[in-house]
């Protein structure tokens, strides 16, 4: 738990405990909890961001219950931060100014599979993995797949416009969202958006409140595109002696005019951390790359990748998985790496920088100096085919903070310097809003505050998020 929380304004106690008592009194005692569990348990998500606690967690079943939530929030001044999975990892879900934490996971349900239009209605706190399960069994596929699939939300995803290790060939959350259905402070309830593939009517406010990051407003139903399930799918592991090998061989597939469904990177010092859960991996190898492929043809397709893989003659090993239970292990495997490289030290820092792909051997360059300059240790691994890698850096006592700060910051000058971006799917949240002026103008980041005023005047939704403020105490 390490960066401070920013400073915003907190509610009067008196406010708070008016509200309580009107949620009490309104949605009935069984949804509101003011208990120290819940309330512990709701003050911090899978960042390292400080946590926080809140007054109390509000849990939502319906459109309505949220929508109460934000009218009787606003009246009373009150912050609300809106929660799914809780595995975000920027601190998007940290209460920063306590008040209300307004948990979606009791609305979990698929509203409807529309086999013919190819559309899903989901609320948000449907889990990803189960999404993905009901609409392969009708045959059809929800592409976008973020690591941690098996505990993350909708809601979530749609408000951190999730990627995953299929963005390479299928795109991110963005490309898949139709339409919300979104309750705003206040509690009015806006629809935009659409059920058809085409529809250009108005402004694509749909597409502004993706990726807001529960700042604008809080998502009650969501409306995705599906694609047809393909119906062919090979997963490929190829194994380097370092990570420049590999990173070079990336430019080779996409050369090649390859368009696999996953280019993963990993390099050895992740390599290590699978190795320490058991798992054997040639020991002459210092990174590895998954890859998947999917769609008619794959023989086709697989001999070209193997061609593209092994040209040049650095790549030590091409395998590819036999069976779907070869390739789930696999990725079972790549699924674990966040957890497993936790291990490895007390601390650790994941950023998701992007940097584009032609760049992927130049970042990897700076990385090493940015270690050796700084002594902080650090890992890379990734969705290299996007050009967007996890840079971890690892350390064990508090006294390295100061090493880690300069790592970060020189890490976020890097990216920008190569023509990156700061974030590739985490988010901003409260850990990168110190480094957005880095990137983006002081009026690109007015213009945005001015929307952030026009949803929510009062400034009372997640605040402290993204724009970067001073830090405070919790
Ligand atoms: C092991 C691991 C692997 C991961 N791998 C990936 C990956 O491959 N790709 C990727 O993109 N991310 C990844 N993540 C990050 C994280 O899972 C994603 O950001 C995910 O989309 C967060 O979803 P959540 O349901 O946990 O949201 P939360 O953490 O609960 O919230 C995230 C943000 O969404 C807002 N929010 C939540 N619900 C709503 C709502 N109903 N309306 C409006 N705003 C809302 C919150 O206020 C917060 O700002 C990973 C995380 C972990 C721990």
């Amino acid at each position: 738990m390490l960066v401070a929380p920013p400073q915003v304004r907190l509610p009067a106690r008196d406010a708070v405990d008016r509200a309580l008592a009107e949620l009490d009194r309104r949605l009935g005692g069984s949804k509101v909890d003011t208990s120290e569990a819940a309330r512990s348990a709701h003050a911090v998500d899978d960042s390292e961001a400080i946590g926080c606690v809140p007054d109390v967690v509000v849990h939502a079943s319906s459109r309505d219950d949220v929508a109460l939530t934000l009218e009787i929030a606003e009246r009373h001044g009150v912050p609300v931060t809106p929660r799914a999975g809780g595995t975000g990892r920027t601190g998007g879900a940290v209460p920063v100014a306590g008040g209300v934490v307004l948990a979606s996971q009791g609305m979990n349900r698929i509203v409807e599979i529309d086999r013919q239009n190819l559309v899903a209605v989901v609320q948000p706190g449907l889990v990803t993995a189960n999404l993905h399960e009901a609409v392969e069994a009708e045959g059809l596929f929800y592409p976008p797949d973020p690591n941690s699939l098996k505990t993350c939300m909708l809601g979530g995803n749609v408000a951190e416009n999730a990627g995953g290790p299929r963005a390479f060939k299928y795109g991110v959350t963005r490309e898949y969202v139709l339409g919300l259905e979104t309750c705003l402070m206040g509690g009015r309830v806006l629809r935009s958006g659409k059920r058809t593939i085409k529809g250009v009517t108005g402004y694509d406010v749909t597409a502004l409140l993706v990726g807001s990051e529960g700042t604008l407003g809080v998502f009650t139903e969501i409306t995705l595109r599906l694609v047809p399930n393909p119906t062919e799918v090979a997963t490929v592991l190829a194994l380097f002696h370092d990570v420049r090998a590999a990173a070079d061989a990336v430019r080779r597939v996409v050369a090649a005019r390859l368009v696999p469904r996953c280019l993963e990177l990993m390099d050895a010092s992740t390599l290590g951390a699978i190795r320490a859960q058991g798992v054997a991996i040639d020991p002459r190898a210092g990174a590895m790359l998954l890859v998947e492929i999917d769609g008619g043809g794959v023989d086709d397709l697989l001999e070209r990748l193997g061609a593209a893989l092994t040209e040049g003659g650095t790549t030590l090993d091409v395998v590819a998985a036999q069976d779907a239970s070869q390739r789930a292990r696999l990725w079972e495997a790549r699924r674990m790496l966040s957890p497993a490289t936790r291990k490895l030290a007390k601390y650790k820092l994941s950023e998701d920088i992007v940097v584009p792909r032609s760049k992927l051997v130049d970042l990897l360059t700076e990385v090493d100096r940015i270690g050796e300059r700084t002594g902080v240790r650090h890992l890379t691994y990734g969705h290299a085919g996007d050009g967007n890698l996890h840079v971890n850096f690892l350390w064990n006592d508090e006294a390295e903070r100061p090493a880690v700060d300069l790592a970060i910051d020189g890490l976020m000058r890097a990216t920008i310097a190569l023509g990156g971006t700061l974030t590739g799917e985490h988010g901003v949240g409260v850990m990168k809003a110190q480094y957005l002026p880095l990137e983006q103008s002081a009026e690109l980041i007015g213009v945005q505050q001015d929307l952030k005023r026009v949803f929510d005047p009062s400034g009372l939704l997640n605040p402290g998020k993204i724009f970067p403020t001073g830090h405070g105490a919790c």
